[in-house]
């Protein structure tokens, strides 16, 4: 039976050598060459039931969400992946992290890790390994452990304020986070910066059944000390607060709130907020809290705000008259939008002024030279049953990444080729630039539209926007209203909506909706900032961000909709690898060459098939690598010798070397 190469030094969890057929193959790019998509479910499904969560297609690491603790993460396995070649042991996310560190101090230039998947994959998770990993295992000096704590501890901190009870994921994250880790020339980590991406703010006042506020609230009223509560005009019993028991789940089994609010705080205190910072933020969040229900508290609250000056300002309108200045009484449902809309303002500066709070504490001041890795973990994929604004918003960022993920994969992958002298022959995969330009091109995108609604005050609706939506984008492929739906999708549509017929599945999002629930981020009729457009642009600036460094890719799977240890939803599964393109990067990265090594890591591992290798080969190493393939019988047509590395067509070549290695 064919060998698979590199599973000879595996170890598994327990650090011993495990049985090969039983766990699959760990690189992708080694199955069979016209690998099926069902061969690859099957491995991946072989190696899940085994607790190998983590396979390779060459350097992109693929990940299935195992909802079990593994014991794969300890300080042991951390040292066992420093320093170690990528493919000498089993794939891991410390593998990644190290791999890209060492490639990041060798040639002195900047990373960046891409995590994504849909929302419950395991991105967030992926990311808080990868900077321990760096915060663990990197070489330390003893002064800069702060730093290195400040960086860990920012992630409770974040996520109490930004993450949620949702019906995919009691910890998902509402809200996109890019983080810098900048090392200096020794590769110590000196240094963090974290940039946050469109926290989802209508969570604060509206939340759907089964769904919570933001994890915070609940810390906070459940585990906030005596004193504090009192300060803030707290109570300590959530039913009293209508923001937090809208979803009717104010418990939930897997979080402890108390015990989660006793880490924040501790956290708060390392990132250098004193008492009166923390007060500020419990405040600025106890004020949401209350706002629907005890007014007086709020003005306390937000500190020197006269109390009928902002029931005032929340119930009504001031008209200019003649000579005069009359107050015009809103209705009631027009106050509600105004007591939201201030509660949502409130939140999200309080989370922006939290994330420079934290980049202030992780700040490096030293003006020496530094590279930095940094890690991506954004929200991902996501339908739900109504789709608003922030589904909307979320979608286009992950059309985005794919097309970032498109570009810098091909381009990689011919500018090696190009490096290396070795012919390049295009692969042919879906191009998701026609639905980024759907929702961004200048003029008759959908975001341009919703701008030019937004600036015609008393005239634009919804509907209106809906309208002109169907005039300019009707003929679009990827763009479906009611009229054409049938033919388009063989799927009737609700007058109301729209539908992108998006890379990864089709979203029906809603247009006309009251307060939180439309496409048109305010729901009425305001002069609007447009968040929409703003999103727009800080997704540009993160695309240049991300193209000036070198790319790694993580990419999480969601195993089963449940939410259940050790369960593989076979259809599920199926669905995200075909929507996340791994099988065209598996083609791809195997267009022409499966396998390609670097002369002297391939001679250093098979030179004792060869006498003229072994024990050393005192020449260069490309001359090395040719003569011991020559014995080995290697066919000219088998492999290339590039300028740097050696590359080898199929699978079985590099089989059968691996086998001779074996016996050896
Ligand atoms: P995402 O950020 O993609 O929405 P998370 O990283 O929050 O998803 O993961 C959701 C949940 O899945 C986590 O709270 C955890 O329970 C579980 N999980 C994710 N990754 C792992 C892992 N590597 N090992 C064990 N459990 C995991
Ligand atoms: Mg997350």
């Amino acid at each position: 039976s064919a060998s698979k190469p590199h599973e000879t030094h595996r170890l598994d969890m327990e650090g011993a050598l495990t049985a090969r057929d039983r766990v699959g193959i760990q690189d992708f790019v080694l199955l069979d060459a016209h690998t099926s998509e069902t061969a690859f479910l099957d491995n991946l499904k072989k190696r899940f039931s085994e607790n190998l969560i983590y396979t390779y297609i060459g350097t992109l690491l693929v990940s299935v969400n195992p909802y079990k603790e593994l014991d794969i993460y300890s300080k042991k396995q951390m040292d066992i992946y420093m320093g170690v070649n990528f493919f000498e042991l089993p794939p891991h996310i410390f593998a990644l992290a190290d791999n890209a560190y060492h490639t990041m101090l060798a040639e002195a230039n900047n990373h960046f890790i891409l995590i994504s998947g849909e929302s419950g994959a395991g991105k967030t998770e992926a990311s808080k390994k990868i900077l321990q990993y760096y915060a663990v295992s990197c070489p330390s000096t003893t002064l800069l452990d702060n730093v290195r704590d400040r960086m860990l501890l920012s992630n409770p901190v974040l996520e109490a304020f930004g993450n949620s009870k949702t019906l995919k994921n009691d910890n998902s994250s509402r809200f996109g986070k890019y983080m810098d880790i900048q090392f200096d020339i020794q590769g110590d980590a000196v240094g963090g910066h974290i940039l946050g991406y469109l926290l989802e703010k209508s969570r604060v006042v509206h939340q759907n059944h089964g769904e919570r506020n933001f994890h915070i609230f609940y810390q906070l009223v459940k585990g906030g000390e005596e004193d504090l509560l009192h300060q803030l005009g707290l109570e300590s019993n959530c039913q009293h607060y209508s923001y937090l028991v809208q979803g009717e789940c104010a418990n939930v089994a897997s979080i402890n709130d108390k015990n989660d609010w006793k880490t924040v705080r501790n956290a708060l205190s390392v990132i250098d907020f004193d008492e009166r910072d923390i007060q500020v933020s419990c405040c600025h969040t106890a004020c949401g809290n209350s706002f629907c229900d005890d007014i007086h508290s709020i003005a306390y609250c937000l500190l020197g705000v006269n109390v009928q000056v902002l029931q005032e300002g929340l119930t009504s309108r001031k008209i200019e008259a003649k000579t005069d200045e009359v107050l015009s009484p809103f209705t009631v449902d027009h106050a509600i939008y105004a007591r939201d809309a201030l509660a949502k303002a409130i939140y999200g500066r309080t989370f922006t002024w939290l994330v420079n709070k934290i980049n202030d504490s992780m700040e490096n001041k030293d003006s020496s030279r530094k590279t930095v890795i940094g890690l991506l973990d954004i929200y991902g994929f996501e339908v739900f049953y109504v789709n608003s604004f922030e589904q909307f918003c979320i979608n286009y960022c992950n059309e985005k990444l794919q097309q970032l993920f498109i570009q810098l994969t091909l381009k990689s992958e011919q500018e090696e080729y190009e490096a290396e002298n070795i012919g390049w022959e295009p692969v042919q995969f879906f191009n998701n630039k026609i639905i980024c330009d759907l929702v961004e091109e200048k003029h008759r995108g959908i975001i341009s539209v919703l701008d030019e609604e937004c600036l015609r005050p008393g005239e634009a609706t919804d509907l209106t926007f809906l309208e002109r939506l169907e005039e300019k984008l009707d003929s679009h492929p990827h763009f479906v209203t009611h009229k054409l739906a049938d033919k388009k999708t063989r799927k009737t549509l609700e007058r109301g909506n729209f539908r992108l017929l998006h890379y990864a599945g089709e979203v029906t999002y809603c247009v006309v909706g009251k307060g939180n629930h439309g496409v048109r981020p305010s729901g009425g009729v305001t002069l609007l900032l447009n968040v929409a457009s703003q999103f727009k642009s800080s997704l540009l600036g993160l695309t240049d961000i991300l193209m000036s460094k070198e790319p790694w890719y993580v990419r999480c799977l969601k195993s089963n909709e449940s939410q259940q240890p050790g369960q593989f939803d076979d259809v599920l599964v199926r669905h995200q690898v075909k929507y996340l393109g791994l099988m065209e990067h598996l083609r791809v990265r195997r267009a022409g060459f499966a396998y390609r090594c670097r002369y002297d890591v391939f001679l250093q591992r098979y030179k004792p098939l060869c006498p003229a290798t072994w024990p050393y080969w005192r020449g260069v190493a490309a001359e090395g690598v040719e003569v011991l393939v020559q014995h080995l019988g290697y066919l000219p047509d088998e492999y290339k010798m590039g300028r740097t590395k050696i590359f080898i067509r199929h699978p079985r070549t590099l089989f059968a070397t691996e086998d001779a290695f074996e016996v050896c």
